[in-house]
Formats: C-alpha cells, sequence, structure tokens
C-alpha cells in the first residue's frame, strides 16, 4: 500500500503520515531532538509548542529575578547545551527546538519556497529560494551548495548550514542574497530538526558534516556599504530601550483593544508596523513578535494557529519594507 505523496517543485516527497499531531510520546521526541542539537555542540532555545517563538520572557516583560537577577538575560545568552537544563525544559511541556545560529557558530541559509507568488522580474524564471540560490552560485562561477547539513521545513523550505566564518560577524538577511533567501546568524535562530508545527516536522534531508561557508558567499550576507536606493534606513544606534518599550506598549494596546471581527485586520496592520522596524534594524524579531502574541494572548482562545500565522505574514511583509523608528 502507498502512503499518499505530494512533490516540490524539486520533486521531494512528502509523506503525509508525517504531518500527525504530536501526541504525549512526542514530549521524548522533542527531548531527544533538543539534546541532539546539544550533542552536536549547539546551543539550544526553548521555542512555544508548534511555533516558532521563544519561550522566554522579553526585555520590557523581564521579571528581574532568576536567570536575569543581574539585568536582563535574551533568548541568545540563556541559549544552553547544558544537558541538565535541557531535559528540565524539555521534560515540562512540548517545545519546539531552536538553535541559536551565531552562538553554536553556525550561519544558516533558509531558502523558502515560493508560496504561491511568481519571482520578482530580477529572478524571473526562479521557482523558489533554492534555485534563486543555484543562479546566484553560477554567477559566482561555483556549484549551489549541496552537501552541507540539511533540514527540510514543513513549508517545503530548506535550511542550509554553514559554519560562519570566523573573522566577521555575519547576523540574519532578509532577502539579501536574493528573492526567498533569508540568512540566521548572530541574533539569530533556526528551528530543529525533530520540531513540529501544524504544518509538518522539521526533517534532516541531508545528513553530512557542516561545511564552511563558501567564499562567493560571505560577501553577498555582508549589510550593503550604502542603505539601498528604495529605502532611506540610516544605519545607526537603536532607539533607546524606553521609546522602544513606549512603542511596543501602543501597539500591544491597539491589539489587545481590537473588538471581535476587526482583530485579524488589526493584527496584521499591526504586524506589518513592527516587521518595518524590524527591517530597520530598531527591533529584533523575536520582540516583535512575543509582543505581538502577548497582546493577543487577553483575546479568548488565542493565540490561535491563525493569529500566529497572520503575525507572521505581517512580520515578513513589513520586513520586506523597512524603516527606523521615526524621531
Ligand atoms: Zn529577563
Amino acid at each position: 500500500m502507498s502512503t499518499p505523496q505530494k512533490f516540490d517543485a524539486h520533486g521531494f516527497a512528502h509523506a503525509h503520515v508525517a504531518r500527525q499531531r504530536p501526541r504525549a510520546h512526542r514530549l521524548h521526541q522533542l527531548r531527544d531532538a533538543a539534546l541532539e542539537a546539544a550533542s552536536l555542540g549547539y546551543f539550544v532555545i526553548p521555542l512555544w509548542p508548534e511555533s516558532k517563538v521563544p519561550a522566554m520572557h522579553r526585555e520590557t516583560r523581564c521579571p528581574g529575578r532568576g536567570d536575569c537577577a543581574h539585568g536582563h538575560r535574551g533568548w541568545e545568552a540563556r541559549a544552553t547545551r547544558d544537558l541538565e537544563t535541557i531535559c528540565r525544559w524539555w521534560d515540562a511541556a512540548p517545545l519546539n527546538v531552536g538553535i541559536a545560529a551565531g552562538r553554536s557558530g553556525l550561519h544558516v541559509l533558509d531558502l523558502d519556497a515560493a508560496h504561491g507568488e511568481q519571482a520578482p522580474a530580477q529572478w524571473h524564471g526562479c521557482r523558489d529560494g533554492t534555485d534563486v540560490l543555484a543562479r546566484v552560485a553560477a554567477r559566482a562561477g561555483a556549484r549551489p551548495p549541496t552537501d552541507t547539513r540539511t533540514v527540510r521545513t514543513p513549508t517545503g523550505g530548506s535550511h542550509l548550514y554553514f559554519q560562519a566564518p570566523p573573522s566577521i560577524s555575519l547576523r540574519n538577511t532578509v532577502a539579501r542574497v536574493g528573492w526567498r533567501v533569508d540568512s540566521r546568524g548572530d541574533g539569530g535562530f533556526v528551528v530543529a530538526a525533530g520540531s513540529w508545527r501544524e504544518e509538518g516536522w522539521y526533517e534532516l534531508a541531508v545528513d553530512a558534516p557542516v561545511r564552511p561557508m563558501p567564499l562567493w558567499l560571505i560577501p553577498r550576507l555582508r549589510p550593503p556599504a550604502f542603505p539601498p536606493a528604495s529605502t532611506s534606513i540610516v544605519h545607526g544606534a537603536r532607539p533607546s530601550l524606553s521609546r522602544r518599550r513606549a512603542y511596543l506598549t501602543t501597539v500591544e494596546a491597539r491589539v489587545t483593544a481590537a473588538e471581535p471581527g476587526t482583530r485579524h485586520d488589526v493584527l496584521l496592520r499591526s504586524a506589518y508596523s513592527l516587521g518595518r522596524l524590524v527591517g530597520g534594524g530598531d527591533l529584533a524579531e523575536d520582540e516583535a513578535r512575543n509582543s505581538l502574541l502577548g497582546a493577543t494572548s487577553r483575546w479568548p482562545g488565542s493565540p490561535s494557529r491563525k493569529d500566529i500565522r497572520t503575525i507572521d505574514d505581517g512580520l515578513t511583509a513589513g520586513i520586506r519594507h523597512p524603516r527606523k523608528l521615526a524621531s
């Protein structure tokens, strides 16, 4: 008897059997996924069940106790490979597993599917991030990297793991390499193999050693020397914590107060406006996401999966239209 399968643009088959909801015993699978990542030398963080949102408080909600007794420590600082801590966290709940990319010495390329969209003119003929990377490689006279550790995401994307170059700091990028090609480095995390979301599992697709970052890729991941002509982003210091907090509080209040029937629109618009600040470098992505999640959590039955998707959609769209917090 055959298993129903679907194939993506590159012929990868996704067995529907992998799309079952986690049961109680999946608690152990998720804990094992965290232990596995730590055994590879990676620093892990807990993500809320079925999500890619860090299960840790953010700076604007810091209780100032425990791990934060001497000042707030964000998810990146609290990421761990301590086996006892991991067992304590993952025995408590079926948490997804995040890998702090930069802290683990990794820079991970995130090749996304088209999700029904056509490539912009510049990338005409490309079906998805994998095609775009192949084209970028060809222009550099190189072959696209295929023999490094790779994780398939449940929405048809691929995470290609590379050793971060030792001498420079590479932060997260959004569409800098090209359409549907993002990356996670210093200040970023990826969802590890063995994690589960509504759409399915994150699965190890290429079980190879993590290769050094190809040299031709490094300049394409670095920030541009000048801001792109289409935006007016001025690279400078982040606004103060109190400015960011005031902005977030305003947005949260708007989301919390949204009447039933308007909530989807208000949440999408709020996520979009925060996403723009993320794109401009004034907010961290998880700071924006946690802020919105916190605001929706006061709605009955929320945050629902639809809310989480709305937040993702709004942030992603906003990041592509960056702006700075107005002065
Ligand atoms: Zn704290």
